[in-house]
């Protein structure tokens, strides 16, 4: 990590983030310091079912424009989805292979929707940008040419509905539009959302003032994080500079195992396969 320094005539150092690092601070700033600054970080639970669901959605759809042309179609969608796929987090074999099953078909109908010939122009494209005090990067699921303009498009594969409002008030889609535009040197002002499981599309059309602010927050975010990370070099108390902020997020921490706060607000442990959406009868 490199942080600020600001010292009297000497070249600032800009802090390197992503824009998942900021809003890790702001949903737990104890989750972040496990997450980027305990060396070695404290162990992890076990992986969790739907983040192999949603690992072998992504690599699925990224391969799949990777195919010559005439092979972009559901049936290969289905099996990238079968190559890419793992056991981890599920409760036995037959769960894994239901749930395979499940995703092979919301991807296979994902794909039925697009153009083959639509090329994007990034597919887990990595973008920067940088500001007086922030260095951001990170890697967009899709990046969309519409006409002049290019679009940010982030596959969802959660049970959340989501709506315009997600992808308005989303600080990493507007880091990442910011960043397209920045790396890819073409206007980026809209964010979308892609809800494989109910094929909904949130979709918000930033402005320049509304990007703005989005950095600006990042800004404040980042110079609290780096604040935080230098006061704890400089020997003070881990637990106070870094607050536990516990929420309903906890029954889902890689790390509640070793947070007595969250321990205590995350009530009965969840099962690896828990968060799994439901199946349909
Ligand atoms: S268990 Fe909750 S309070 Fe503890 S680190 Fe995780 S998110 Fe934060």
């Amino acid at each position: 990590m490199t942080t600020q320094l600001g010292l009297e005539g000497m070249p600032k150092r800009l802090f390197s983030c992503t824009p998942s690092r900021l809003t890790s601070w702001l949903d737990c700033p104890r989750r972040y310091r496990m997450t980027y600054l305990d060396r070695p970080p404290p162990p992890k639970g076990p992986p969790w079912a739907h983040n192999t669901v949603g690992s072998a959605v992504h690599l699925a759809l990224s391969r799949w424009w990777s195919e010559p042309l005439a092979k972009r179609t559901p049936a290969t969608a289905r099996a990238l989805v079968e190559r890419a796929w793992s056991t981890d987090g599920f409760a036995d074999e037959a769960q894994a292979l239901r749930y395979r099953g499940h995703a092979a078909d919301m991807v296979a109908r994902y794909v039925a929707t697009l153009d083959p010939c639509e090329e994007p122009i990034g597919i887990e494209r990595t973008v920067a940008t940088r500001t007086e005090v922030l260095a951001i990067s990170g890697r967009v699921d899709r990046v969309d040419r519409r006409g002049e303009e290019l679009v940010v498009v982030d596959y969802k594969t959660g049970r959340a509905v989501l709506t315009a409002d997600d992808a308005r008030g989303s600080l990493a889609l507007a880091l990442y539009a910011l960043a397209c535009a920045r790396t890819l040197r073409r206007s980026c002002m809209t964010v979308e959302l892609h809800h494989l499981p109910t094929g909904r599309v949130a979709r918000f059309d930033h402005t320049e003032e509304s990007l703005a602010r989005h950095l600006s927050r990042a800004e404040a975010i980042g110079a609290e994080a780096v604040a935080a990370a230098e006061a704890l070099r400089a020997g003070g108390d881990p637990d106070e500079l870094f607050p536990a902020r516990p929420s309903r997020v906890c029954s889902w921490c890689d790390f509640v195992r070793a947070c007595p706060v969250g321990l205590a607000a995350a009530g009965a442990p969840k099962k690896p396969w828990d968060g799994l959406a439901a199946e349909e009868s």
